[in-house]
Parts: structure tokens; C-alpha cells; sequence
């Protein structure tokens, strides 16, 4: 096998649409990859079938469900599985390469070149810049690696019981072994950064390749005018404007016409 594959995530019917977008933005670009999106129970089979028609590989996961001995353990302690979720993304070992991207990020340009970094490459967080943000990671899917989270995981947890971190503490060295690693911040720019330096934002926000909406506001939860198609941004978003417009045109144009 082989190949390179940009990886997304959604357990809900909600958090698809987040998919849907972001994939249609992902072949908007031109990207030359291949979409996988990992899915859990929760997905319904309307949803799933959407999924099937713009993702290659639509793969159902379900940490708490299988049975091989990482899972047994994981059993223990089911208030980790959903936050790990995420971590299934390792076991994707047809690929040789991949670049994670949470379902609330949309792509804006051709970012094919991120395949060129090693893992663990992510962009700082803008809470702790010495900490990445898994929204946007490129990764080697082994199952050796997946085992070790996880027992690294049981072992001991996460610091803010999420899955960032976690791969904070599992690839530790990020914050200051090899600049490589450290994606420019235009490859995850976080919509409240640039709420908090504004000036920045005006100045460099243009160049952004890869926009992620973090936090309680996403896309989807805007108030859309169906009649001019136009989005209304809550406050905090209000500087976001543009972009959410942009999600709100892919979602009319490529989802929202197929859906049921
Ligand atoms: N996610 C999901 N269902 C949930 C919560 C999260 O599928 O109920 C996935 C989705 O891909 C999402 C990612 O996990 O983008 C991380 O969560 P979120 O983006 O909400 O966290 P934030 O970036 O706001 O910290
Ligand atoms: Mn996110």
C-alpha cells in the first residue's frame, strides 16, 4: 500500500458536516491525496452514505467495542475512550503518510507540501505556544505507535483530558528539538488568535492556508440567512466573516444539495 491520505474525525451527525465541508475544500485545491474520515456508532446511515460520496475510505471505529488486549485495558477507564478517538487515526497503516485535520478546520489553499514534514509536525497552541494544537498534525499511522499511546495514555492520562494533552506529553520534544516540526501558524490559525491580535490578524490573515474554528462557535452552529445566503457570525466571530462565508458557499454548493 502506501500514499498519503489527510485524515479527519466525526462521531455525530453534526460534526459531519464539518467533514463534508472540509473535504469539498480539501478538492477544491486540487489536493492529489486521498480523504479518510474515521467515524464512530453515533453516524447515521444517511450521513455515512454523504460521507461515502466525497471520502475515500469511510472508517467506523469504536475504541470501547473491540476486543483486542489495548481495548480490554481501555475498558477500565471508559471516560478515556472518547476523548482517544482520535488516536485512531495510527491504525490507518495503509497509508504511509497522513495529515490529521479536525472536522471545524476548512482548507483555503493547496497545502500538499505539508506531506513533506516528519512526525509529529503541528502548529503551537494559542493558549500555551509551547504546546502544539492537535487540530492540524502530520503523522505516520503505525500500530505500534497506537498501541504505545495507549498505554502511555493509561499510564498517565492526559493533562487537560483531551487528546491534545496527551500527544503534548507523548511527543514531548516538539517544543524545542527540531524546528522542522513547527508548522508556520498559517497552516492552523485559529479563529480566536486572531480575535485576540487583531493586528496581526489584519496583517497576516490573508496568507492563511488552513482556518480552524476552535471552541464552542462552530460553522455550522452560525445563523444562516437562507434567503440571501448569507451568514450572520455570533460576536466572537464577527472578524471571521469571510471565511465562514466561504464554509457557508461549500456547504450550499457540494453538501447541501446532495443531502436527504
Ligand atoms: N469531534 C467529534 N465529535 C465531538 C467532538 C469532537 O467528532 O463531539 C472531533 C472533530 O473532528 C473535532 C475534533 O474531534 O473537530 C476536536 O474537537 P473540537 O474541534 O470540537 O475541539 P476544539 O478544536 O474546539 O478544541
Ligand atoms: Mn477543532
Amino acid at each position: 500500500m502506501g500514499g498519503y491520505a489527510w485524515v479527519t474525525l466525526a462521531t455525530t451527525d453534526s460534526y459531519s458536516l464539518g467533514a463534508l465541508v472540509l473535504a469539498h475544500s480539501l478538492k477544491q485545491v486540487g489536493t492529489k491525496h486521498q480523504l479518510a474520515v474515521l467515524i464512530t456508532p453515533g453516524v447515521t446511515n444517511p450521513m455515512r452514505n454523504k460521507l461515502k460520496e466525497v471520502f475515500d475510505l469511510v472508517e467506523e471505529v469504536n475504541i470501547l467495542d473491540s476486543k483486542d488486549e489495548t481495548n480490554l485495558k481501555l475498558l477500565k477507564r471508559p471516560e478515556l475512550g472518547i476523548t482517544f478517538t482520535k488516536l485512531h487515526c495510527w491504525r490507518l497503516t495503509q497509508y504511509e503518510k497522513c495529515v490529521f485535520l479536525d472536522a471545524d478546520t476548512l482548507v483555503l489553499e493547496n497545502c500538499d507540501e505539508l506531506f513533506e514534514r516528519d512526525e509529529l509536525s503541528a502548529a503551537p497552541d494559542v493558549g500555551w505556544p509551547d504546546c502544539f494544537n492537535s487540530g492540524v498534525f502530520v503523522y505516520c499511522p503505525s500500530n505500534q505507535t497506537f498501541s504505545n499511546l495507549i498505554q502511555f495514555a493509561l499510564d498517565k492520562g492526559s493533562f487537560d483530558g483531551g487528546d491534545q494533552g496527551l500527544l503534548n506529553l507523548y511527543f514531548s520534544d516538539w517544543a524545542h528539538k527540531d524546528i522542522r516540526k513547527h508548522l508556520p501558524f498559517i497552516y492552523n490559525m485559529s479563529s480566536t488568535a486572531c480575535y485576540s491580535y487583531l493586528p496581526a490578524f489584519k496583517q497576516f490573515g490573508s496568507n492563511a492556508k488552513i482556518v480552524h474554528f476552535i471552541g464552542g462557535t462552530k460553522p455550522w452552529l452560525q445563523y444562516f440567512d437562507i434567503q440571501t445566503r448569507t451568514v450572520h457570525p455570533s460576536f466572537e466571530l464577527q472578524h471571521m466573516k469571510e471565511v465562514l462565508q466561504y464554509w457557508w458557499n461549500i456547504f450550499c454548493n457540494s453538501v447541501h444539495p446532495n443531502l436527504s
